[in-house]
């Protein structure tokens, strides 16, 4: 008999963070009603990303574990701690050259900013593009293109072939809400379409794809001991994906006095569109906002072979090995 490779299957995964409730309430649902899922007739693989997080509703124990998967960290046996391990126990588990591999993440979150049903994709990878822009053709889901910032890398969906987050909001940390529950169904059953029919040869992506390119974040405006000076202003909450130009609200400290937006270095006189606008999580990576560019970008013909060669591997539930 000649060897028989195993199956890859798609991962997903929910509670990477462990206070984001609703993805991993969704996944218990899932297990209990494996139908619900399995219209595409994907094999899947349905994981807790950190359940030690999860049982204690808190967003990590000691490191953010959608930060612990950049390769050299992952290799490094010097360091150590329960969320590096769990990311490690997850690629060995999980990963594309494990005994049950996967080959594509889809890593669901959600937040408490105001980004509706929404997409995470990370740099340029053709298969990723193409996934992405399967979803947004399907659902019309806005892209967060995250790429180009060294103060935030190692993200869960990089160490697998191809991958994108579903980022839902807003809910408040620790909190189940029917409309966020449904909005993530809504995207993964939009993920599994374009996979399957990436895997039968029928992919049909949009001649374009809009994306918000990340180009930077701002931070509260501080005093000398890191405390906040500033808040954000009333007038950008819940403004995630509108056109913010020069001069527009952005913060305002307690007496009232508001601070305009003054464009970075290189982007004055031109809108940026915010996203993450007050994310609960992110004070203390010392991000209020960040910054993008709606770019519209044709769809290249590479992106959707990039797809369909990782669709071509990935098993068939029920079909015969
Ligand atoms: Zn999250």
């Amino acid at each position: 008999m000649s060897p028989i490779s195993a199956p890859a299957k798609v991962l997903v995964v929910a509670g990477t963070h462990g206070n984001e409730r609703n993805a991993p309430w969704l996944l218990e649902h899932w297990r209990r009603h494996p139908e619900g899922l399995q219209r595409h007739g994907l094999d899947l693989e349905l994981v807790i990303g950190n359940p030690a997080a999860h049982a204690r509703n808190r967003r990590y124990l000691e490191r953010d574990l959608n930060r612990c998967f950049a390769a050299d960290l992952l290799a490094d046996v010097s360091q150590d701690g329960a969320d590096l391990q769990r990311a490690r126990e997850l690629v060995a588990s999980h990963g594309p050259e494990a005994e049950a591999p996967c080959l594509v993440a889809i890593d669901l979150h959600s937040t408490t900013s105001a980004m509706g049903n929404s997409l995470v994709v990370y740099g340029r990878r053709p298969a990723d593009l193409a996934l992405a822009a399967g979803i947004q053709g399907r659902l019309g889901l806005p892209i967060y293109l995250h790429e180009a910032d060294a103060a935030q890398t190692g993200f869960l969906v990089e160490r697998w072939p191809c991958g994108l987050v579903i980022e839902v909001g807003p809910v408040p940390q620790g909190v189940i809400q029917a409309q966020i529950c449904r909005q993530t169904q809504l995207g993964v059953e939009a993920a599994l379409a374009v996979l399957a029919a990436a895997q039968q040869g029928a992919l049909r992506l949009p001649a374009e794809l809009v994306v918000h390119r990340h180009l930077g974040s701002l931070d509260l405006p501080r005093h000398a001991d890191g405390t906040p000076k500033a808040c954000l202003h009333p007038a950008l909450q819940h403004r995630d994906w509108q056109p913010l130009h020069p001069g527009d609200p952005v913060f305002a400290d307690p007496g009232g006095t508001t601070l305009g937006f003054e464009p970075p270095p290189g982007l004055e006189g031109q809108p940026v569109w915010p996203v993450f606008v007050n994310e609960a999580a992110y004070g203390e990576k010392g991000i209020a906002l960040s910054l993008t560019r709606r770019e519209c970008w044709p769809v290249s013909a590479a992106w959707s072979s990039a797809l369909s060669t990782v669709a071509s591997k990935l098993a068939q539930r029920g079909a015969p090995l």
